[in-house]
């Protein structure tokens, strides 16, 4: 198998990690050795690998119905009761259709059809380029790769396409100038947007894309006003806004929606992950009345909506989503996570005050930890010493998965974190910590 977002020569390896079961927060490899699965998969099992209510979803559908296709105005009940439950749900602004795909990627690149449908209905054809963000993870087909803003997606692939324009990343630590407060970074960071809209042209800007709170790119929650500024500038220039929430939904961040959080007023939000607890690929677009209106009253002078997979809208997916989003509300899941997420975050920021750590920090049940040498986000450490990856493997080795990623280590555990689970995490993620003297040159570095 060549495995994704993995080396050539690992896909010869012999042993990967092969995991067979899971259970609550964690999961076992063929060997029988358990993990305390700390990014929930891939942020996304928020209510841990074992749910009964979710299989026993599944195979109700499989049972009644395993597939219908919702193509040329056919489709299924769980699908038509699923795309209700998010209208009803998504409050931060109001959504009047949904869009069903299989992944958060798809969910994206539909973002960009629909993007361009709508402005070609509207006659403004030149108006079809895309502003992401630099550290920004929107996914890895091609258009999806190309929104994203980490270089390993787009170098030896051709990428980004050029209708894709990227703006600074808003990582507050790693990027503000001396003396600079978080508000006069946002400020800052929202006139470099603008003026990257007017040296363009307004009228070719087609959309702008954010996630709430970056996940891949490191974890970064946004400085104040960050998100009150970008809108502004969004807003004025006729841009829509699309939220990307396929991490930070469902209760990751504490609210039902990075938007509610933040402010975040979107005209169109991308869904995935947790929408179904990962148990069955699903991801979705919600649109705004206005954007809907547009497709809906031209479409005599545009045809059909020639956009959609086989899967769109899979009643298996739909069904099992249903059930996720009635545990959330029955089990009051935000409650569940505001009230562990203080210890989760507290009890690894506690590990801040270490020589090899610059900064950690998080939001929720999501968490990151950059590792630089003197507090620094330039004191690098080199790449060949692999710092992050030495304690991902420690982490392995003991009994915890974590996500890497150069300097970085990632979080996000799932949704059903007990106490004692954090306290297991944390015992874990201890070794990152530097105990050890290590001696230091005469410039002061290790
Ligand atoms: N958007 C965001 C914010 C993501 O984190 C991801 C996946 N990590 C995607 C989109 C892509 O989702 P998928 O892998 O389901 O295609």
């Amino acid at each position: 198998m060549l495995a994704p977002f993995t080396a050539g020569w690992q896909s010869m390896d012999v042993h990967p990690l092969v995991i067979e079961k899971s259970e609550g927060c964690y999961v076992y490899d063929i060997d029988g050795k358990k993990y305390l699965d700390s990014l929930a998969g891939l942020w996304c099992t928020a209510l841990g690998g074992s749910e009964p209510r979710l299989v026993a979803a599944a195979a109700r559908q499989l049972n009644t119905l395993p597939f219908y296709h919702s193509f040329w105005n056919r489709t299924t009940k769980p699908a038509l009761d699923l795309a209700k439950e998010l209208l009803e749900l998504f409050t931060a602004s109001k959504m009047s259709k949904v869009f069903f795909t299989n992944s958060g990627s798809e969910a994206n690149d539909s973002q960009v059809k629909l993007v361009w449908y709508y402005n070609n209905a509207l006659g403004r054809p030149n108006k079809k380029k895309f502003i992401a963000r630099e550290k920004s993870y929107h996914g890895s087909t091609l258009i999806s790769a190309s929104l994203s803003g980490l270089p390993a997606l787009h170098q030896k692939f051709d990428l980004p396409s050029p209708f894709v324009l990227h703006t600074d990343c808003p990582h507050f630590w790693r990027y503000h100038l001396p003396g600079e407060t978080e508000e006069e970074f946002s400020t800052r960071l929202a006139n470099n947007l603008e003026n990257l809209i007017i040296k363009e042209g307004p009228e070719t800007i087609a959309a702008f894309i954010a996630e709430p709170v970056m996940g891949a790119g490191g974890v970064i929650p946004p400085p104040a006003t960050y998100f009150e500024k970008i809108q502004a500038v969004v807003k004025k220039y006729d841009i829509l806004f699309i939220a990307d929430e396929v991490i930070c939904a469902f209760g990751r961040l504490g609210t039902m929606f990075g938007s509610d959080k933040y402010g975040i007023k979107p005209d169109l939000v991308t869904l995935a992950k947790a929408l179904s607890s990962a148990y069955v690929p699903i991801g979705a677009v919600l649109m705004s009345p206005e954007i809907y209106d547009v497709i809906h009253t031209q479409s005599n002078k545009l045809g059909i909506f020639s956009h959609g997979f086989t899967y769109s809208g899979h009643p298996v997916a739909c069904a099992v989503a249903l059930e996720a989003l009635k545990i959330y509300k029955e089990r009051n899941i935000l409650e569940q996570v505001n009230s562990i997420a203080p210890k989760f975050q507290e009890g690894v920021k506690a590990f801040a005050d270490s020589p090899i750590i610059g900064e950690i920090r998080g939001t929720g049940l999501i968490l990151g930890i950059d590792f630089t040498d003197n507090k620094s986000p330039s004191d690098t450490f080199p790449p060949e010493w692999g710092v992050a990856a030495y304690f991902g493997a420690q982490c392995q080795k003991n009994g915890m998965l974590v996500r890497v990623s150069g300097d970085s280590i990632m979080m996000s555990p799932p949704f059903i974190i007990t106490p004692q689970e954090v306290d297991e995490v944390l015992s874990l993620a201890s070794t990152f910590q530097l105990r050890e003297e290590r001696s230091r040159n005469s410039e002061g570095k290790l």
